[in-house]
């Protein structure tokens, strides 16, 4: 017997007869004598019409109303998973965050978790009663809903398994586990049928979707076993776990990359101490996050070029700010550039601790394919470089197989 969380995303639960096919899955586990929690994402499409709709009433966003409204996707896919699962009898009954709870903090739209009490929840697994959870919300300490950012519900299911000490997290999702690279640019990416915490980690954050970065994180810090598979087939998934549990450890294990990038260039700007400080110091204070950065060395020791990427979300609230920067605070440079039609392409692997050579490949590949690289950046396991959006499938796949990651 085993304590299971099991995660379905949009697609798996896209329609009705999406859903039975959730119920039987789910019913098949608790008949081998499994405890289960499900939790379930929105039917697909259905929280970006949300999302759409709070655009289209008022253009005051208040936050807490935009989670009011935004979390009723899930709600409806937790009563309809319930109500199939009964239907094949299935003792089963859906709980909402604020039921549990599942305490977040007050960040409307892009919420924490601090804390679940799955006490209810557990005495109910003695009864062979199985919860059915909605993702993606919670509930703040002013006792308002929340939602937790988008893709969010890999973070409800994570979150779920640690606090009620489950033996395994499966996210059932649309592809058949985590892939060297989105499967759906590059035909021949390969199943990993491992991946490390760490690495997963840095692939999410640098955009292969399929795990929300923060669902990750929680899973590293709260030693979750995560499974990610695919609901549509019966292939085994991947598996996330410590580096030590992999035995041959490949050079780079995967490619990611995010087209919700943008990059901001400021010619001619003063090269004096406090610039840095008088442009970025602004933007933290305005919550505009700032990825990549790159600084010329002036050869005057008078002015100089500087660029780095915000998300295109922000990057009109970063245009406006940092030439509020140059008004007020006397900021000077001569010109302002901005680019919206770039992509962040990144390689990953934890082997790149001990090889040498990894990066010179990266460039090496995308200059014999005439591609330009813009800006670049590293950590220990990564590298990255910003490119032409245009560019995107091309480069992916040069890299995929510069890298022997194609499947034969
Ligand atoms: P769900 O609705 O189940 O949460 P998502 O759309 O959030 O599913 O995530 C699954 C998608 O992630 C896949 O359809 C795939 O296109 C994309 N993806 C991006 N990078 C990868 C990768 N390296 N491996 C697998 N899938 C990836
Ligand atoms: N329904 C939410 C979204 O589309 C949360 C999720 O599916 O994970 O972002
Ligand atoms: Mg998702």
């Amino acid at each position: 017997m085993a304590r299971l969380v099991m995660k379905f995303g949009g697609t798996s639960v896209a329609d009705i007869n999406r859903i039975k096919e959730v119920a039987r899955r789910v019913k098949a586990e608790a008949d081998a004598g499994n405890q289960i929690a499900v939790v379930v994402s929105a039917m697909a499409g259905t929280t970006n019409q949300l999302v759409q709709w709070t655009g289209e009433i008022a253009t005051i966003q208040d936050a807490r109303e935009y989670d009011t409204v935004v979390s009723t996707g899930e709600q409806i896919t937790a009563g309809l998973l319930s109500l199939a699962l009964q239907d094949l009898g299935v003792s089963a009954r859906s709980w909402m965050g604020w039921q549990l709870p599942i305490q977040t903090d007050g960040a409307h739209g892009s919420a924490r978790i601090l804390k679940i009490d799955g006490d209810e929840v557990t005495k109910r697994f003695g009864d062979g009663q199985v919860a059915v959870l909605p993702g993606f919300q919670g509930v703040s300490p002013e006792n308002r809903l929340t939602t937790l950012g988008r893709g969010g519900s890999d973070t409800s299911a994570v979150a779920l398994a640690a606090a009620l000490g489950a033996d395994r997290c499966d996210i059932y999702t649309d592809v058949e586990g985590v892939f060297t690279c989105d499967p759906r640019i590059v035909a021949k990416a390969r199943k990993l049928d491992k991946i490390t915490y760490e690495e997963m980690l840095e692939m999410a954050s640098q955009g292969a979707k399929v795990l929300q970065t923060r669902s990750v994180e929680m899973a590293m810090n709260h030693g979750v076993r995560v499974q990610v598979l695919s609901s549509f087939s019966n292939a085994p998934g991947t598996l996330v776990v410590d580096e030590e549990e992999i035995v041959e450890q490949e050079v780079v294990s995967g490619i990611a990359y995010s087209r919700d990038e943008a990059k901001i260039t400021l010619l001619g700007v003063e090269d004096r101490p406090g610039v840095a400080a008088g442009i970025f110091g602004p933007l933290a204070d305005a919550s505009i996050n700032v990825d990549m950065i790159v600084q010329n060395i002036s050869e005057d020791e008078r002015r100089t070029d500087l660029t780095f990427t915000v998300t295109e979300a922000d990057l009109s609230r970063a245009v406006e700010v940092v030439e509020k920067a140059r008004a007020a605070d006397g900021i000077g440079y001569e010109t302002l550039l901005s680019d919206a039609d770039v992509v962040k392409v990144s390689v990953i692997g934890v082997g790149m601790r001990s090889h040498a050579g990894v990066a010179l490949r990266m460039f090496r590949t995308l200059a014999e394919n005439s591609i330009n690289i813009q800006v670049i950046s590293t950590s220990e396991i990564k590298v990255s470089v910003l490119i032409a959006e245009k560019y995107t499938e091309l480069a992916l796949r040069a890299l995929h197989t510069a890298y022997d990651l194609d499947a034969e």
